[in-house]
C-alpha cells in the first residue's frame, strides 16, 4: 500500500534529492551502512540525493539487522519517521548528513545464508537451449522457482575488484580436464533481496505472507566462470564456477519504496500450470525495475551499454522464491540474501548475461575501441543499474554495482 511517503510532490530540504535525475529522492529511502570519518564507527544510513542522513544518530538504530527484523508494521513506521525528518527541517538536522562521495560505504549487513534463482524463464530456455537443445528447460521449471544454495563468505560490496578464478575445465574434449585459470568470466545481472524477519525450524511461510518476510532489494552481479560451470554442473548444479564472488550494492531499497512500481507478473500462457497453492501468492507481487548492464574495457574512456530488461518479465516472483524456500520447514533468518537469478527477457537485447548475449561467445560484441568480447577481459569493469519509473511516481533508483575484473593469481 502507497502512503504519503510515496507523494510525488515531495520535496526535501536535502536540496540533491529534489534534483531530475538522482536515484535518491525523499520517496526513496534506501538504507545502507557507512563508516563517518570522524569517529571510525559502522553506522546505519539512509541515501538522500547526494547525502547520507546518520540514521544510528537520529534514530537509535545501530544497524540495518535491527531495521530488518523488525515486523513488516514497524519497518513502515520507521519509514514515515525517516520521511518526516527529511521534509522538515530541524535547528542541526544538517549535522546528521555526509556527503556521499566522502563516506566510506560498507556491507549492509553480515550476509547469513545466500541462495540463488534462476526466475527467468527467458534466460533459463536461452542458456538451456545451448546446453540442450532438444530439452532447454527441465520438467520442474514450471512448478517450482528452480535454486541453489550460494556461499555468503564470498559476497564483497560493489567497487571490490574481482580476480578471476582458476579451477577445472575441459580445454580438449577429448583429454583429461586441466587446472587453470578461467577464460569464460562472465556477469549476471540480478536483482539481491535481503531477508526480513524469519519463521522458525519446521513452519513454512504461507503464500500470503511470504511478502512481509522480504526488507529490501539491491543490484546483484552473480559473477560466473562459464568454462569451471560446464564441467562442474551435473548432477547438482553449480558450485566453484559460482562462489568466487558475488557483487552486491551497497543501498539496499526496501519494499515499501518499491509500492508504487508493484504490479501483476506477466500472464503465463494458458497451457502452463497455474502455482501450487502454497505458492499462490496472490498474483500482484512483480515489480517493475528497469535493470541495466554496462561494461567499460580498460581502454575505453566511459562505458558502453550491453543490455536492459525489465524485473517483470520473471516467471517467478521474490515472494515466491521466499515460499518455495520455507516451504520444507527450512528457516530463513533476517538477512538472508536470495539471488533471483539473471534477469534477461524476450528479446536479445534483454539479456542480462554474456553467455546469452554473445549466444556462447559465438557472437562477439563490438566496442567502441575496436576490442570484441566473447567473455569478460582482465581490466573490465562491468556496471550494474536499475531504476523504477511509474506514472504518478517519483522516479526512484536503485544506485549502482561495479566490479573490475582482475588478473588470475601467478600459479
Ligand atoms: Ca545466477
Amino acid at each position: 500500500m502507497t502512503d504519503q511517503t510515496h507523494d510525488p510532490a515531495l520535496q526535501s530540504w536535502v536540496e540533491s534529492a529534489n534534483e531530475a535525475g538522482t536515484d535518491f529522492p525523499v520517496q526513496n529511502l534506501p538504507y545502507g551502512m557507512f563508516r563517518d570519518s570522524r569517529d571510525g564507527l559502522a553506522r546505519l544510513g539512509v541515501a538522500i540525493g547526494t547525502q547520507v542522513l546518520d540514521v544510528t544518530a537520529a534514530f537509535g538504530l545501530k544497524s540495518m539487522k535491527a531495521v530488518m527484523e523488525k515486523p513488516k508494521a514497524e519497518r513502515v513506521d520507521l519509514r514515515r519517521r525517516i520521511s518526516g525528518f527529511l521534509l522538515t527541517r530541524e535547528r542541526g538536522s544538517e549535522g546528521l548528513l555526509t556527503p556521499m562521495a566522502a563516506a566510506e560505504l560498507l556491507p549492509p549487513c553480515e550476509i547469513g545464508d545466500y541462495s540463488d534463482f534462476y526466475a527467468s524463464i527467458h534466460h533459463a530456455t536461452n542458456v538451456g537451449t545451448m546446453f540442450r537443445p532438444d530439452n532447454p528447460l527441465m520438467p520442474n521449471y514450471k512448478w517450482l522457482p528452480v535454486g541453489y544454495h550460494g556461499r555468503a563468505s564470498s559476497i564483497v560490496l560493489s567497487g571490490t575488484r574481482v580476480r578471476r578464478p582458476r579451477g577445472q575445465l575441459v580445454d580438449n574434449p577429448a583429454g583429461p580436464p586441466v587446472y587453470g585459470e578461467s577464460r569464460r568470466v562472465d556477469y549476471e545481472l540480478e536483482l539481491g533481496a535481503l531477508l526480513g524477519p524469519g519463521n522458525a525450524m519446521g513452519e513454512p511461510i504461507p503464500a500470503e505472507q511470504a511478502a512481509s518476510h522480504l526488507f529490501g532489494v539491491c543490484l546483484l552481479n552473480d559473477w560466473s566462470a562459464r568454462d569451471i560451470q560446464t564441467w562442474e554442473y551435473q548432477p547438482l548444479g553449480p558450485f566453484l564456477s559460482k562462489s568466487f564472488a558475488t557483487s552486491i550494492a551497497p543501498w539496499v531499497v526496501t519494499m515499501e519504496a518499491l509500492e508504487p512500481f508493484r504490479c501483476a507478473p506477466e500472464p503465463r500462457p494458458a497451457s502452463d500450470p497455474q502455482p501450487l497453492p502454497h505458492l499462490a501468492t496472490g498474483g500482484h507481487d512483480a515489480y517493475s525495475i528497469t535493470l541495466e548492464v554496462w561494461l567499460r574495457s580498460a581502454r575505453m574512456a566511459g562505458p558502453m551499454r550491453l543490455s536492459r530488461g525489465n524485473f517483470s518479465t520473471m516467471y517467478w516472483t521474490l515472494a515466491q522464491m521466499v515460499a518455495h524456500h520455507a516451504s520444507n520447514g527450512c528457516p530463513l533468518r533476517p538477512g538472508d540474501l536470495i539471488g533471483s537469478g539473471t534477469v534477461s527477457g524476450p528479446l536479445k537485447e534483454n539479456r542480462g548475461c554474456l553467455l546469452e548475449a554473445t549466444c556462447r561467445g559465438t557472437e562477439p560484441i563490438e566496442l567502441p575501441t575496436g576490442e570484441t568480447r566473447r567473455f569478460l577481459e582482465d581490466g573490465d569493469e562491468v556496471i550494474l543499474r536499475g531504476w523504477c519509473e511509474a506514472a504518478g511516481a517519483r522516479r526512484i533508483g536503485l544506485g549502482e554495482c561495479r566490479g573490475v575484473v582482475e588478473a588470475a593469481l601467478a600459479p
